[in-house]
């Protein structure tokens, strides 16, 4: 083909050098160049312009020009030479067709390359978020809903939520059974308590007394304002090894939030007024709150004696904070077995197990 391509610029520079000769020798010339033309075209294309008859002609002439001028002077008919497309179109069509399958190829390489460093990328991302969670620590516990027996009992508080840890960890736990106390002259606890608005709840885990504000004990220089008292079954705290019937914790906070609870023991005698007065204002349903329009006195709840045991322990339930005053009354008060039993109804058993001393000091009034 370039050899034919490469004669047909020939003739074509001689064919167009040839035309500016006299007229005699243009018949000949019309012919052949007519039929090398024909024969030509095919090959022709854009090349031999820039090729072939540029190089040969010595100028870089459009490619048709040489042909159209050639054929035209020689009286040519170039519409009428159509039948010689079709083999130019062909050469045109395969080159096109070689030029669109190397884009094609280069498009699709191009594309396969980008996905392989996408699926690289993506394995690499998929590795290392596998990698991160590997290293990560287990999600965090965070259960609310405790109990006194089974699974959520007390021997799992600290696994049902992480801020519960201390009810496990912890050293200074409550209650404790309270023996070889140090007596010693313990200094009063006074108190300034005052007949005061109140509601009642049961929370679920007990029946709660909430006071209204006002009510103080002083004890170690620090004055603790009672928030609210309520009742277990039986008494969380032993004295020496011996359990009572039931118990109130009077939980009183200072005003740097040190919490000090006041125990008071309960045994079967005779009926107990401000006791009473809680059972009275019971709400029907567990949850609701009740806001009586009467006052409670909690002075009614204290015993005669003022002797008490004293040593640092923690709230008896979750989340089982430390650093807790706790203040235990030696004498018990007495309650009606009525206000026991029904008490007993709501919740037979609401008391936490005995925690180790753990060799703390515990103080008593001589
Ligand atoms: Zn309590």
């Amino acid at each position: 083909m370039r050899n034919l391509i490469a004669l047909t610029a020939c003739w074509l520079a001689i064919a167009a050098a040839g035309a500016a000769d006299p007229a005699p020798y243009a018949p000949p010339l019309t012919k052949m160049a007519q039929a090398n033309i024909n024969n030509i075209r095919p090959s022709n294309p854009q090349p031999i312009g820039g090729s072939g008859a540029g190089a040969a002609s010595g100028t870089a002439t459009g490619a048709g020009a040489p042909t159209a001028t050639g054929a035209a002077k020689f009286g040519a008919k170039p519409a009428a030479k159509a039948p010689a497309a079709p083999k130019l179109s062909e050469r045109e069509r395969e080159e096109q067709a070689e030029a669109e399958l190397s884009a094609k190829i280069a498009e699709r390489l191009a594309q396969m390359r980008a996905n392989q460093a996408a699926r690289a990328a993506a394995a690499a991302q998929a590795r290392k978020a596998a990698a991160i969670k590997a290293a990560a620590p287990p999600p965090r516990a965070n259960g609310t809903h405790w109990g006194y027996e089974g699974e959520f009992g007390p021997a799992n508080w600290s696994k049902i939520n992480a801020d519960w840890a201390k009810c496990s960890t912890g050293n200074r736990q409550s209650p404790i059974d309270i023996r070889d106390g140090m007596k010693v002259d313990l200094e009063q606890i006074t108190f300034d308590y005052r007949p005061s608005s109140f509601n009642v709840q049961d929370n679920g885990h007990t029946v709660q007394v909430t006071m209204g504000g006002g009510n103080f004990l002083s004890v170690g220089n620090r004055m603790y304002e009672l928030v609210q008292f309520h009742f277990h079954r039986p008494s969380e705290e032993r004295i020496n090894g011996k359990g009572f019937e039931m118990v109130v914790h009077l939980v009183h906070k200072d005003g740097e939030g040190r919490l000090a609870v006041l125990a008071l023991l309960l045994e079967r005698g005779k009926p107990q007024p401000a006791i009473q007065t809680v059972w009275n204002n019971l709400p029907l349903e567990k949850g609701d709150v009740t806001a009586p329009s009467i006052v409670l006195d909690p002075n009614d709840l204290l015993p005669q004696r003022r002797d008490y045991y004293t040593y640092m322990g923690s709230l008896t339930t979750p989340p089982c904070t430390e650093n807790v005053l706790w203040l235990v009354m030696k004498e018990p008060v007495q309650a009606s077995p009525a206000q026991m039993a029904l008490f007993s109804r709501l919740y037979p058993l609401n008391s936490r197990p005995i925690q180790p001393a753990s060799g703390r000091i515990i103080k008593e009034s001589m």
